[in-house]
């Protein structure tokens, strides 16, 4: 029923409004810009060497810092050993001292010097061996390089609030794409520029003769990159993830972003405890990793078409929340240490009911389609989680799951099912109080206005506010009985 009309830019039919929004107001940091360049030199070696240079020599002794934090990835992954070869300079030319501090840092020169440029290496297959995420790591093949920006580029401490240019290079006549400026593919160096750290870090760099790039006319124009260890539909692909964006754009009424890429990997497994399956929401982007052997199916047979098309719409959704309408402990993000988090349940359970809303909207039977999601991704696990776990306070077991959301997957999935419940319940007494003039829709309208306008993360307490705020409608109840303990199994 999705002939090709439907990929057209059509933004009246879509009910589109084209806002673009950035994130926070990244002052820079008197004028000190940060350039970055990364370079793949050579198709077959495992690393990529960077290089950090401020636009001004900076006052030593400084600290370089390598995240080892995952914007909403709830868990830690150790980046700071993939690093090797670090140097740091003078303006001169000449080496200053580097030395390790306790956590992922490096103290860079003494009293009386400049630092004028950093330079290191990150070894890549080393990354993908200690990572056992697929999506936290990332990787080289012998015609294809996946980086990750927060798993390869540090930044000095203090300095993330300053802008950010960035240049990459790859060997010889290999196409190179950042998804901070994805229209261009040609091989030579590409340069982008970025706000501040947090847009540099959550962006990814792909390259190489083994990717397939398609573009898109969505809600915005739309860059697909599929890379596949296996035969893969590219263009169903392409497809679904186009239906994904103009749904959620519809449903959210205004996209905060100028454009979008999707990055879709099948992946033959490193290893036997190597898990893949999981997706990586950023904020202009998202990343997809499958194992190869799923990639001929994913897509084709209608199951599989509606899985694809609902995680597409899952992650590409988070570009709105919680990427720009946030609790606390999203932004501003503490890179070293993964922060302990109070809203996972609103982040992962509200956005995946606003996902479900949204391809509902497109589906041939939409109240189906959100009754036989909510069962199947909400109440049914919830129905087998252990007690314990159905005994916690909502706010403490999102803290639980801030740190270990995928290694116990039962604290990330208890965490997004009763959010995702929460919303469907707040849904259903909007519409029911307002006789259908008003639903959920509107309050995440109304948060993505709120955020833009006051630029700060929104408190749990206040979310009741915003909901009355948008619709007239008292949800205080709904909220107080949500976030309290579930109900004992009889
Ligand atoms: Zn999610």
């Amino acid at each position: 029923m999705q002939g090709m009309p439907w990929f057209r830019w059509d933004a009246t039919r879509a009910g589109v409004l084209l806002a673009v929004v950035g994130l926070g107001a990244t002052a820079s940091v008197g004028a000190q810009t940060m350039s970055y360049r990364l370079h793949y030199a050579k198709a077959g070696e495992a690393f990529i060497h960077v290089s950090l240079v401020p636009s001004t020599p900076l006052p030593a002794p400084r600290v370089l810092v390598v995240p080892r934090a995952i914007p909403m990835g709830y868990g830690e992954a150790p980046y700071d050993e993939s690093i090797e070869e670090l140097h740091a300079f003078d303006s001169s030319g000449a080496p200053l001292s580097v030395s390790r501090d306790d956590g992922p840092r490096w103290r860079l020169g003494n009293e009386g010097e400049a630092v004028a440029r950093v330079e290191y290496q990150v070894n890549l297959a080393r990354m993908e061996r200690a990572i056992l995420a697929a999506s936290d790591a990332s990787r080289v093949r012998r015609d294809y390089l996946s980086l990750l920006g927060y798993s390869v580029c540090a930044y000095i401490d203090g300095l993330d609030t300053a802008a950010i240019r960035l240049e990459v290079e790859g060997p010889p006549g290999w196409p190179v794409l950042t998804t901070l400026a994805p229209a261009d593919t040609s091989a030579a160096p590409r340069r982008a520029s970025a706000g501040d750290y947090y847009a540099l870090a959550d962006s990814q760099v792909v390259m190489g003769p083994g990717m397939h790039v398609r573009r898109i006319e969505s809600a915005v124009p739309l860059t697909v990159v599929v890379y596949a260890e296996a035969e893969a539909d590219v263009d169903s692909v392409a497809e679904l993830a186009g239906v994904a964006l103009r749904r959620a754009a519809a449903y959210f009424g205004t996209v905060p972003f100028s454009h979008y890429t999707v990055i879709q990997e099948f992946l033959k497994p490193v290893s036997p405890a190597h898990r893949y399956g999981f997706s990586m929401e950023h904020l202009d982007s998202s990343t997809f990793y499958l194992s190869a052997d799923t990639a001929v199916s994913s897509g084709s047979s209608p199951a599989d078409r509606r899985r694809t098309l609902y995680n597409y719409a899952h992650h590409i959704s988070h570009a709105w929340i919680p990427k720009r309408a946030y609790g606390e402990g999203y932004y501003p993000f503490t890179w070293e240490l993964t922060p302990v988090v109070d809203s996972i349940w609103f982040s992962e359970g509200f956005v995946q009911y606003a996902a479900i809303e949204a391809v509902a909207a497109g589906e041939a039977d939409p109240a189906e389609y959100r009754r036989l999601m909510l069962a199947t991704r909400f109440a049914e696990p919830l129905a087998t989680m252990p007690e314990f776990l159905r005994q916690m306070p909502l706010v403490q077991l999102s803290r639980v799951a801030s740190t270990r959301y995928s290694e116990d997957f039962r604290t990330g999935r208890s965490s997004f099912a009763r959010g995702g419940l929460m919303a469907a319940a707040l849904d259903d007494r909007i519409r029911e109080r307002t006789a259908g003039a008003r639903s959920l829709r509107d309050v995440f309208r109304h948060l993505m206005a709120w955020s833009a306008e006051h630029r700060r993360a929104f408190r749990i307490e206040e979310l009741p506010v915003l909901v009355e705020s948008a619709t007239s409608v008292d949800t205080r109840d709904v909220f107080e009985h949500w976030l309290g303990p579930m109900p004992a199994r009889r």
